[in-house]
């Protein structure tokens, strides 16, 4: 049993501590924020390969009982006609459909669960740094305090400071080219649609996606091309600019999309795509990132956190199927990391495809959605990780 340091209290760092816990170590949580973990009150779709690795984890459970189904996709063009209809993921059983959820809603079920197992989770640590020698790895919090391990898992996202720590001189979180905005509106539900479908507009200028929940409350996502917004112009945007400013970028098209905009209060918020070049160093002597430390993707293909999941359950299999350290990071990494980037690189295609109007991608370049048998072994708990 290991004593393992798990920097950040978000999806990653609460899946590992749930995962890490089942494999038989001693995992505590250290994250920054004083009460919960960070959030933007955005919603997300958790796909069937993150709900297959909550399984792994006996955490899907908790997970299906909140937010709703999405069990098929409509694409729709600008001018609303149907291009394309499909089912999504494992639609066939309730613990592995697609969900969608508001992001603060998953972070409270996993650090519930978190709590309910009795694994330690300690609000307003936040990292600075660290020390390794060749046995420990020491944490230290802006408080002054510190705490030791045989293992620092960082998973404290895209602006993480192990990894800041682990690669000085390495890249950080690059602009993605897209401005995302999020709502939610209670007015009256658009013209759809099967229960259960999101619906995907190709439109003139603007990516559109919108589903309906069984309370009727339509969830919305827009990204739009063009450059970043700077600090100053994110405080003073308000839910009414933002509003002003799609509506007429959604008029032109012949699709429910700027009603919905038009239709939302003050539930509107925006933030910019941002992700990692890849090759990013993962692995220090006794530390190791996981999620969006490790490999944050612009939100396009929507599997940040299904990718940060399948981190926590693959790593706690390393962790319990190899004895010594090192090499089971390195089996981690083995298994993670062309998965991880082939993420990066479909959802960075997808988003320049947007912005330059160009067609989308082929298959070989799809996001890693799909799940065949060896990630269904992968993310089977009972099934030794491979070689
Ligand atoms: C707008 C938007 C929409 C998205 N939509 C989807 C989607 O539909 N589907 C999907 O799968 N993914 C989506 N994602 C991606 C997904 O949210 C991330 O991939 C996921 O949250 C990664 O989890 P994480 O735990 O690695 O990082 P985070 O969720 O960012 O958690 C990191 C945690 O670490 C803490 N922390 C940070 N620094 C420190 C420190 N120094 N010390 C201690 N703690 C620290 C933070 O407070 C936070 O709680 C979206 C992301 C965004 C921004």
């Amino acid at each position: 049993m290991a004593r393992i340091v798990i920097v950040g209290g978000g999806i990653a760092g609460t899946a590992a501590a749930l995962a890490l816990h089942k494999a038989g170590h001693e995992p505590v949580v250290y994250e920054a924020h004083p009460q919960s973990g960070e959030d933007i009150g955005a919603f997300m779709t958790l796909a069937s390969n993150g709900m297959l690795a909550l399984a792994g984890f006996d955490a899907a459970e908790a997970v299906a009982g909140i937010g709703f189904d999405v069990t098929g996709l409509s694409l729709l063009d600008e001018g609303g006609s149907e291009l394309a209809a499909m089912p999504l993921g494992e639609h066939g059983h309730p613990l592995t459909r697609y969900r969608c959820l508001r992001r603060a809603e998953l972070g409270a079920v996993l650090q519930a669960e978190v709590a309910r197992q009795g694994i330690p989770l300690h609000h307003a640590a936040r990292l600075t740094s660290f020390t390794e020698t060749a046995d420990t790895v020491t944490a230290h919090f802006a408080d002054g305090t510190s705490a030791t391990g045989e293992l620092l898992v960082g998973a404290d996202g895209l602006h993480s400071a192990v990894r800041s720590h682990l690669s000085p001189t390495g890249p950080g979180p690059e602009y993605a080219g897209q401005q995302v905005f999020y709502g939610y509106s209670t007015a009256t539900p658009p013209p759809v649609t099967a229960e259960g479908l999101i619906t995907m507009v190709r439109g003139s200028r603007v990516a559109f996606g919108y589903l309906v929940s069984p309370a009727d409350e339509t969830f919305w996502f827009a990204r739009v091309p063009g450059p970043p917004a700077e600090a100053a112009e994110r405080a003073a945007t308000t839910p009414a600019h933002s509003r002003d400013r799609l509506v007429p970028l959604l008029r032109p098209d012949a699709t429910p999309c700027a009603e919905i905009v038009a239709g939302t209060g003050e539930e509107l918020m925006v933030t910019n795509a941002l992700h990692l070049p890849p090759g990013t160093r993962w692995r220090g002597r006794r530390t190791v990132l996981i999620g969006d430390a490790a490999h944050a993707a612009s939100p396009a293909t929507g599997q940040g956190a299904s990718m940060a999941l399948e981190d926590a359950l693959v790593l706690a299999k390393a962790l319990r199927d190899t004895p010594e350290i090192d090499t089971a990071l390195a089996r981690y990494e083995h298994h993670r990391r062309p998965r991880a980037e082939q993420n990066m690189a479909a959802s960075a295609r997808l988003t320049a495809s947007r912005n330059s109007n160009n067609p989308a991608p082929q298959d070989s370049q799809q996001p890693p959605t799909r799940v065949d048998e060896d990630l269904r072994r992968l993310l089977d708990w009972d099934t030794p990780l491979p070689a």
